[in-house]
């Protein structure tokens, strides 16, 4: 690819070759052109020049950051949180026997019946929806009933 540069030189070349009358309105024009032209692919030259070099350094940077990153954080910390994610909707309950960690998805505990979930490893119940809240309310007999008036 022929440079912004050369095609101006070129252009110049031809403007020189009309061999314009520079007294003239239309050459004082065109020679006003030409000279702009060239000055702007001069310019843009340097600005890509200068905006490679910032390129270099940028990537430069950035790699030493990642570096950084990977020291400081231990490098895995972002594929820990990913699986964690992928988890969503999983309970995960250590059993207080065997210490065997005991997963179990959220969907299988239903607010009106009682589920226990035990250790797969011993048969200890690790989690047990009838627990919840008894010990604060005591009244067993009244699920609480909306106040509709
Ligand atoms: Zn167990």
């Amino acid at each position: 690819m022929i440079s912004l540069r050369e095609r101006v030189s070129y252009l110049k070349g031809l403007a020189e070759g009309l061999a314009l009358d520079t007294a003239s309105r239309e050459g004082k024009l065109l020679n006003q052109i030409v000279s702009i032209l060239s000055d702007l692919a001069e310019e843009v030259d340097k600005l890509r020049e200068a905006q490679q070099d910032l390129q270099e350094y940028v990537s430069a940077l950035d790699e030493s950051v990642g570096e950084l990153e990977e020291d400081y954080y231990g490098g895995e910390g972002e594929d820990d949180e990913e699986e964690d994610d992928e988890e969503e909707g999983y309970i995960e309950v250590e059993c207080p026997k065997c210490h065997e960690k005991v997963y179990f998805e959220e969907d299988m505990l239903d607010d009106d019946v009682v589920t226990e979930i035990t250790c797969p490893q011993c048969g200890e119940v690790v989690f047990s929806t009838a627990d919840e809240g008894e010990d604060e309310e005591g009244d067993e007999e009244a699920p609480s009933i909306p106040a509709e008036d």
